[in-house]
């Protein structure tokens, strides 16, 4: 394509595209310096990608000299241009980068929106609209961009006015690189300014590691054509801790996580002896929109090779149950061209990532000891991933476990704050085991009718309700020595409640002829120590899925064996004696199977034939000798008739 007769192209934005510009535009607008900071960060980051290839293309090794930044401003004009020498990008870069939103979740987020400006700024911060910022204060971006593998005529013009379209055009630029420049709309004229600029650069982009540049000015403080460095552009991880503001750590943390928010906690240190490496790790504020989606979700840890940038999302250095932390690893010990091949299998990458972990467990013990309420908000938000944790990491199950909270029968909010330490310390007296409860929700796992014992006890079960939590208690077996157990499976040692023979007796004769009744549905039916007030409960195997789960995995297509549930009878409660007076036959085998029925639904699972359910309960509803009197004493339909009469002598 010749350049002369410059041939311009219009192309539409991806649809999603549009609808977030807009938002991006109204949302970011009481907090427009951030569009510099986005800017001077893609430099960076193209600045990095430029250095690391040049390590084994020598094509491109001639432009990695003298890598920086620079900003540069007209008044007049009112323009503000960010430039770098970085690998910039071809033609196609241009449109898949900044035509189209290549993130993942954008529909999902955009469907998020409320309409309501202040929430919606954070949502869409959390969402990360880097370069799009640029809309807050330009009413046209234009974008040249050469990349390094390709010529001066190579290059690409894009420009657009944020309102649903953009223009391609080819041109020519000298060097490889990318230059953005904003024509700021009237409102922003303030910032083609040498002090605004400078003052935005040293609050945002000081850590920056490169140099940025801005104009020199003379003692009379107008701009020479001569061009001075800004910031301090040294790699800030390897600065002293004690020389590093809180400041300093946010807005490092924004540039390399791509985060908007500032991170809710960090750790950075710097290791010497056998192996010299550092290490700075952050704790989002908030959980990405893809967490678990583990097809999509990335790894976000960075790694350098002495301060040259490796590569993104090296998913070696961090398990999977972390993969919500940010951050990079500096190491003095590897190659500078290490591969990901190479990763897979390292003693020092081995070594920094088991270093690594306990790190990061250092900083949430000590966040969940020092900062219970900044741990609570680590907690909502990735509790579920580090539930991942003492299943998948054996080495550290002991810790992982002592970081897991839980709501529990002795909190009154859903919320989940107890710890397996605390639910140690006050254990009842003579309690050897941590009970719990799974169930697909909170209201399920608190209403379980497996609790009434341990309610009338006073000893405390946790509730689990999280789809992780019956898999989690699958695998481990104990914590500090004490075992799980659940309250709805085996059989309970505990001493029976009542001593009233009369309720008792006769309890075991009933609980076989329910038994026969049902025949091979369940394995057995016993008297239960369980139940105070709940007529009937089914208690599960050791080894067995909870029946939520069993439900939840036949849903999902899997193949779920039979299990044969011993079904618990409370032998006190009025519907257990009516049927004791009731004689076998039909009517009592009806009873029996409701009995069963009601069970599996309070513990969550599904019945085999719910009409069949209905149908016995409707039956029996009407059966009762009040309903029948009720529907018509005159007459009195024949079957309710037959029903009372069923009742009063207890014939089938
Ligand atoms: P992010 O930085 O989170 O990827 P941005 O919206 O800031 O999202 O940028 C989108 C993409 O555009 C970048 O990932 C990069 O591929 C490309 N890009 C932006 N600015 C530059 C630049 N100065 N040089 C090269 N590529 C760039
Ligand atoms: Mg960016």
């Amino acid at each position: 394509m010749s350049t002369g007769e410059a041939q311009t192209e219009t192309y539409q934005f991806q649809a999603e595209v549009n609808q977030l510009l807009k938002l991006v535009i109204h949302s970011l607008y009481s907090n427009r310096d951030i569009f510099l900071r986005e800017l001077v960060s893609n430099a960076s980051d193209a600045l990095d990608k430029l250095r690391f290839e040049a390590l084994t293309d020598d094509s491109i090794s001639e432009h990695s000299a003298d890598l920086n930044i620079t900003v540069d401003y007209d008044a007049d004009a009112r323009t503000v241009t960010v430039s770098d020498n970085g690998i910039g990008m071809t033609r196609d870069d241009v449109i898949n980068n900044i035509g189209t939103i290549a993130k993942s979740g954008t529909q999902q987020f955009l469907d998020q929106l409320t309409g309501d400006q202040k929430k919606d700024a954070q949502l869409i911060g959390q969402f990360g609209v880097g370069f799009y910022s640029s809309f807050v204060v330009a009413d046209r971006v234009d974008l040249v961009s050469r990349h390094a593998r390709e010529g001066a005529e190579a290059a690409v013009r894009w420009s657009s006015d944020g309102s649903g379209t953009f223009t391609l055009e080819s041109t020519t630029r000298d060097e490889p690189g990318t230059d953005v420049i904003l024509h700021l709309n009237e409102d922003c004229a303030e910032f083609a300014d040498q002090g605004r600029l400078r003052s935005i650069i040293r609050k945002y982009s000081d850590h920056i590691s490169f140099p940025i540049r801005m104009p020199k000015q003379d003692e009379e403080g107008n701009r020479t054509e001569d061009f001075e460095t800004v910031n301090s552009a040294s790699a800030l991880w390897k600065r002293a801790r004690k020389d590093i503001s809180e400041e300093e750590y946010k807005e490092f943390y924004k540039h390399i996580a791509h985060d908007f928010e500032d991170p809710l906690a960090w750790t950075h240190s710097q290791t010497e002896g056998k192996y010299e490496y550092t290490t700075l790790f952050y704790i989002p504020k908030r959980a990405p929109f893809d967490l678990f989606d583990r097809e999509r979700a990335k790894q976000g840890i960075k790694l350098y090779v002495q301060r040259v940038f490796i590569m993104d999302d090296a998913e070696h250095l961090m398990p999977n149950y972390l993969r919500f932390v940010r951050g990079l690893v500096d190491s003095n010990d590897l190659p500078l061209n290490v591969s990901r091949e190479i990763l897979q299998s390292n003693r020092v990458i081995d070594h920094i990532r088991s270093a690594s972990v306990k790190k990061i467990l250092d900083l949430l013990e000590d966040k969940a000891q020092n900062d219970p309420e900044l741990y609570a908000q680590f907690w909502s938000e990735f509790g579920q991933v580090l539930k991942e944790g003492p299943v998948e990491d054996f080495a550290n199950r002991e810790r992982l476990l002592g970081l897991l909270r839980f709501a529990s029968t002795h909190e009154d909010t859903p919320e989940q704050k107890v710890s397996l330490d605390q639910y140690i310390e006050r254990m009842a007296e003579g309690q050897e085991k941590i009970w719990y409860v799974t169930a697909d929700s909170f209201a399920a796992a608190q209403k379980s009718p497996h609790l009434e014992v341990f309610r009338k006890k006073g000893i405390e079960v946790l509730l689990l309700h999280d789809r992780v939590d019956e898999w989690l208690m699958s695998q481990v077996a104990e914590y500090k020595g004490m075992k799980f157990a659940s309250v709805a499976k085996g059989e309970l040692d505990f001493e029976p409640e009542t001593e009233d023979e009369t309720e008792t007796e006769g309890a075991d004769d009933l609980a076989g002829r329910i038994g026969k009744a049902l025949g091979d549905q369940v394995g057995e039916v016993r008297v239960s120590r369980r139940l105070t007030s709940s007529p009937a409960c089914l208690v599960l195997g050791e080894g067995d899925l909870a029946l939520h789960m069993q439900h939840l995995l036949r849903q999902a297509g899997h193949h779920v064996p039979d299990s044969q549930p011993t079904l618990e009878i409370n032998p006190g409660h009025p519907l257990l004696k009516r049927m004791a007076g009731l004689e076998d036959g039909e009517r009592f085998g009806e009873w029996s199977r409701v009995l069963f029925d009601q069970a599996v639904l309070a513990e969550g699972g599904q019945l085999g034939d719910p009409a069949a359910f209905v149908n016995r309960l409707n039956d029996l509803l009407v059966s009762w000798p009040e309903a029948a009197a009720a529907a018509d004493p005159e007459s009195g339909s024949e079957a309710s008739a037959e029903d009372e009469g069923d009742q009063r002598t207890g014939t089938a």
